[in-house]
């Protein structure tokens, strides 16, 4: 007999979560802080992994829906130097395994696949606690609770279930995105289009970084990465879009004006992305009738792994809960000793030492050489 899962958080991994355990039979209820799906614009594009995200969906049964999103020929990625040489180009032939899709469609394929009801939007959990034997409780903004005996957050770096576990919180990497969009850049951005090309283009160099993808149709998507302190940032006003921008591009002073024209023609205000990470070795003894996944329970820079790994987790929680239909203890015990390996080498992938936006070898040439071995 299935305990019914209580999930916080209705991002990839709480959905995919909920997704699964339907497959398999299991009731879940997903309480998501947002009053709708539609509260919020869901960022850009995700490459969704052949050996993570792909597999979740496989897990939800959802894979035709996914191809049907897959944004097609995005896989290119061009590596640029900052005075706009072109050093390289990987174009995308069909048979890489990292298809593109914009997230907000993923989410509805995901919501779509759910019987009605099973998010309760509009439920922001403040707090939980544990009232013994497995049981928790689960206090929202609005004054309500709910009890649970199975209780699983998937609500991101900011989690409040995660208390439960672990005294971790998320500390500032010492690096932050700049992110601004450039519509209609075909016609409205031409130079800028061009030197971004049809898929990803990475510009990088020590302590500071741009990088741009083409999305749906001639958007523009950039993150502009600057290696800063929190009270750095802190003293732009991003309320004033215009003089935001114009601090940030002048970091890139001596950059080609195409790249540094995804700072300074962009037609949305520069929104600021810290970055937050959780130890590599974040883990936790085991609480029974709590666990954690996505973001919650290892939390990265930005490597391209974040919302696939979220999606492994919540479907890998799924059938192991399916496999112990009678002892869901020994399913959390499964879920997290292989949810903690997958963390920490997420954390600390090949690369990521000498690719650190602060190394002098996070320079176009490096990664030339890194990616095939050659320095062209
Ligand atoms: C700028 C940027 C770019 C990124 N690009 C990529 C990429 O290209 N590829 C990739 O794989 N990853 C990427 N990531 C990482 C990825 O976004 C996250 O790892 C992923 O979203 C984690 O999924 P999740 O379901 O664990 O958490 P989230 O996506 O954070 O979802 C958590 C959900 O819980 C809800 N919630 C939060 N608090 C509460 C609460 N108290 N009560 C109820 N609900 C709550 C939130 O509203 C949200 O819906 C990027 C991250 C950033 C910041």
């Amino acid at each position: 007999m299935h305990t019914p899962v209580t999930i916080i958080g209705a991002g990839l991994g709480g959905l995919t979560l909920a997704r699964v355990l339907h497959v398999h039979g299991i009731p879940a209820t997903v309480y998501e802080a947002e009053a709708s799906p539609a509260a919020r614009t869901q960022g850009g594009m995700l490459d969704i992994h052949d050996h993570n995200g792909q597999l979740a969906l496989e897990a939800a049964g959802l894979m035709d829906e996914f191809r049907a999103v897959v944004v097609e020929g995005r896989q290119t990625i061009r590596l640029v130097e900052q005075d706009g040489t072109v050093l390289h180009e990987m174009a995308d032939d069909g048979t890489g395994g990292r298809p593109e899709v914009q997230r907000a469609e993923l989410r509805r394929i995901l919501l779509d696949s759910l019987p009605a009801g099973t998010v309760r939007w509009g439920h922001k959990a403040s707090g939980a606690r544990a009232l013994g034997e497995g049981r928790h409780e689960v206090a929202f903004a609005d004054g309500g609770t709910v009890v649970t005996g199975l209780l699983v957050g998937a609500d991101g770096a900011w989690s409040r279930v995660r208390p439960l576990l672990s005294d971790a919180t998320p500390e500032y990497v010492g690096t932050s995105f700049v992110e601004t969009y450039l519509y209609d850049a075909d016609t409205r951005h031409p130079a800028t289009a061009k030197m971004v090309g049809g898929g990803s283009m990475v510009a990088p160099s020590p302590g500071k970084e741009i990088f741009a993808h083409r999305e749906t149709g001639d958007t523009l998507h950039a993150y502009v990465a600057l290696s800063k302190p929190r009270d750095w940032f802190g003293a732009i006003d991003f309320t004033d879009a215009s003089a935001a921008a114009t601090r940030i591009a002048r970091e890139f002073g001596d950059w080609a004006p195409e790249l540094t024209a995804l700072i300074t023609d962009a037609d949305t205000a520069p929104v600021l992305r810290p970055h937050y990470t959780l130890p590599a070795e974040h883990r936790w003894e085991r609480v029974p009738g709590v666990t954690l996944i996505g973001d919650a329970a290892h939390l990265a820079g930005p490597n391209g792994e974040g919302a696939n790994l979220a999606m492994l987790d919540g479907a890998e929680l799924a059938k192991t809960l399916a496999a112990h239909p009678d002892d869901a203890e020994a399913a959390l015990t499964e879920h997290e000793q292989a949810m903690f390996a997958r963390g920490a080498e997420a954390v600390t992938f090949e690369g990521a030492e000498i690719h650190g936006i602060d190394s002098e070898n996070n320079t176009a040439r490096a990664m030339l050489e890194m990616i095939t071995g050659q320095g062209e």
